[in-house]
């Protein structure tokens, strides 16, 4: 096979893109800064002192004895007319296609008071690494009767369920070691992913911890104070002994400095190939990416590294591209041993990413504990399975 591609972001899509390229026998040079990635599914757990940090930290050494050329430096600048990647380190690299799959940037422009100094007081957590230390360690130094508080964004943003995994769990860690305290979470909508089988649980394992605020009820953030530690809405302020702030998002800067990013803040692309509506021959998948229906999400940006990387092959050897379907499961844990799980499947349709109609749905309803059980066991192998396929 002919062609140089490079891929941008070491990360659950661009890792897999560049694998399924190389085994294919294209030249490819993956953008990636960092020794050690991070990853972010079960990064719930590490806060809830359910599961060390170091369960989440893989490297790019198998990726390069595979054969795989990885760049350790970042992306700093694209020019999509000549074809040509801007590299931190002074490099330059030519490319027939480009892949950018850099995840998300958070936005400390668009709630008042939370900037990046703010995050250290008040932590996201929404990128693991040192963030998802910060707060597990802030919860494990509460005093007993604190009170936590989580505020989720509106949509869209990375992961939509997570916030929801957070909140069972940090109400878990409450209930069981830290009698007496409070968690509020404050969200700037109505309605979530998997939100009957969430406040479900909720109610049977929390109902004296957990305080689900939604819009309706005054549950938008509107600004923090870090030095106060205070939360307010339109309806009351919130102090909090530990404050998580999940902040709205956009793309990882690499792509509006590429061009992709629309005023939204994401990425339009072609459904078929992944491809850029904004300038030709670049692609985005991943988190950056608008896939339509898709959630962003681990799952996610591995299927889509595959079906994009396939689109590639063909379109460097003129062949023209084939309509994917691809699947999607967001696995979360609401205690330890109590797994729910959403599923869907999706097809380019009118121009975008769209459910496959009747594919795919939630756990049920009023299931018996060892379907719990048995969704967080699956939980833990797709997890394997994933890092395995992507790192290992
Ligand atoms: P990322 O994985 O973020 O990778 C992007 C990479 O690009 C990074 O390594 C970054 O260093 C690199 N990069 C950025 N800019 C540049 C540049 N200019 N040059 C070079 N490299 C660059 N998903 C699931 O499927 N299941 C789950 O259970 C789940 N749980 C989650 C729980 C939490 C708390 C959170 C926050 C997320 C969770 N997710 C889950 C979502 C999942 O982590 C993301 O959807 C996924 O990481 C997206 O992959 P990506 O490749 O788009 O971006």
């Amino acid at each position: 096979a002919r062609g140089r591609v490079v891929v941008v972001g070491g990360g659950f899509g661009g890792a897999t893109a560049a694998r399924v390229l190389h085994r294919a026998g294209l030249a490819v040079t993956l953008v990636e800064p960092a020794e050690t990635y991070w990853a972010c599914p079960f990064s719930n757990e590490v806060i809830a002192g359910l599961r060390p940090m170091a369960a989440q930290a893989f490297g790019y050494e198998a990726l390069r004895a595979s054969g795989v050329t990885v760049a350790r430096t970042s992306a700093e600048a694209v020019d999509g007319a000549e074809r040509r990647v801007r590299l931190a380190d002074g490099s330059t690299l030519d490319y027939d296609r480009l892949i950018l799959s850099p995840g998300i940037a958070l936005r400390f422009d668009a709630l008042p008071g939370y900037d990046a100094a703010a995050a250290e007081a008040m932590p996201h957590a929404w990128k693991a690494g040192a963030q998802t230390e910060l707060l597990a360690r802030q919860l494990a130094a509460m005093p007993e009767g604190g009170t936590v508080v989580l505020s989720v964004p509106g949509n869209p943003y990375r992961c939509p369920p997570g916030p929801y995994e957070r909140a069972s769990l940090i109400a878990y860690y409450l209930k069981t070691r830290k009698p007496r305290a409070k968690l509020i979470v404050l969200d700037a909508k109505d309605t979530f992913s998997k939100q009957k089988l969430f406040q479900q649980a909720w109610t049977t394992l929390y109902p004296d911890v957990l305080d689900y605020v939604p819009l309706a009820a005054g549950g938008q953030v509107t600004a923090v104070d870090p030095g106060a530690m205070t939360v307010a809405t339109d309806f009351s302020t919130v102090k909090a002994d530990v404050a998580c702030i999940i902040p709205p998002q956009r793309a990882a800067p690499i792509a509006a400095a590429a061009g992709v990013a629309d005023r939204s803040g994401w990425c339009p692309i072609d459904p078929v190939t992944f491809e850029s509506r904004l300038v030709p021959r670049i692609h985005v998948i991943g988190d950056a990416a608008i896939a339509g229906a898709m959630p962003k999400s681990a799952f996610a940006a591995n299927a889509q590294g595959k079906v994009c990387a396939d689109a590639v092959i063909d379109l460097l050897a003129e062949r023209a591209p084939v309509a994917p379907k691809l699947v999607n499961t967001c696995y979360s844990l609401v205690a330890p041993g109590y797994g729910i799980s959403v599923a869907g499947v999706y097809h380019p349709d009118k121009g975008v990413l769209a459910d496959v109609e009747g594919a795919g749905g939630t756990s049920p309803l009023d299931a018996p504990d060892a379907v719990r059980r048995q969704e967080a066991a699956y939980a833990e192998d797709w997890y394997r399975t994933i890092t395995r396929a992507v790192f290992g």
